[in-house]
């Protein structure tokens, strides 16, 4: 079988995940910076604001052979502070993933979770392509550090970086047959949602502002991800898609 990487394996969508890929018979590795109680082939821990570790464990990971897909499942919640949020959501992301990249096959493929949260950002485009010229973790770092007061919402901040780099940089890993996508969920009914209700009312999206009237269970997110991880997916590259009952349409019009 395939052998693909679920980072997040121990939480949410990327438990879901995880568990499909199994499913299907993939050989999952899974990551995460707590324990997973899923039945994974492999397990690694990992801290994803730590680049150090994420290179110690991307050596483990070269020993064992090539990787066919990896699925970037891992977050933070708004809830946590805003520096930890946009190292793990974006600077250790983009770390693992090109870190990753240097061990997939040509026709392999990368899939991160991106966010809604993160749609808004064409208004500040510029902003967004100037971060994503910072090559490296501690140069990304250090930009943000320096601007870390003007970056109001550091989760949707983070989420409109990822975003942005997905697009910019599958221009590029496509050139070594890997194709490089994300997906911008809406509300999903996970602990990291729970949290955000719990310690932000009124943060998380209303269903009733969402034109399908409800949230997505972390299995609707499955579908997508599988998708354009897979081969029925061989000619889309750099796309967001949202899978988030059509708010992302109500955004597009300026509703
Ligand atoms: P979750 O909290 O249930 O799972 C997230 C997992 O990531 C956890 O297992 C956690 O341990 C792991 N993680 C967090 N920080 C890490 C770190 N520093 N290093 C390694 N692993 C780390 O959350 P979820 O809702 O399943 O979220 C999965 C992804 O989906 C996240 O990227 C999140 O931002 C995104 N997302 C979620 C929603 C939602 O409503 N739940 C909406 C849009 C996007």
């Amino acid at each position: 079988g395939k052998r693909v990487v679920v980072t997040g394996c121990a939480s949410g969508i990327g438990a879901a995940v995880a568990k499909a890929l199994l499913a299907q018979g993939a050989h999952v590795i899974g990551l995460d910076r707590i324990a997973s109680p899923h039945g994974l082939d492999k397990f690694l821990a990992v801290d994803l604001a730590d680049p150090a570790a994420i290179d110690t464990m991307l050596t483990t990971l070269a020993a064992g052979g090539a990787v066919d897909a990896l699925f970037n499942c891992a977050g933070l919640a708004p809830t946590q502070p805003k520096l930890a949020i946009l190292k793990v959501n974006f600077l250790g992301t983009r770390h693992l993933t090109e870190g990753m990249a240097t061990l997939m096959p040509p026709g392999s493929a990368i899939v991160s979770v991106s966010s809604n949260g993160g749609l808004r950002w064409r208004a500040q485009r510029a902003l967004l392509l100037d971060l994503i010229r910072r090559d490296g973790f501690a140069e990304g770092l250090a930009w943000l550090e320096a601007r870390a007061d003007e970056i109001i919402n550091g989760y949707a901040f983070a989420k409109q970086a990822l975003t942005v780099w997905t697009l910019h940089e599958s221009a590029r890993l496509i050139e070594q047959g890997i194709r490089l996508n994300c997906t911008s969920p809406g509300a999903v009914e996970t602990p990291m949602l729970r949290e955000i209700e719990e310690k932000m009312p009124g943060a998380a999206i209303d269903a009733a502002t969402v034109p399908i009237g409800r949230r997505s269970a972390p299995e609707e997110q499955v579908g997508p991800l599988l998708f354009l991880g897979s081969q029925a997916a061989s000619y889309v590259n750099g796309v967001d898609l949202a899978v988030d009952g059509g708010y992302a349409a109500t955004v597009a019009l300026g509703e």
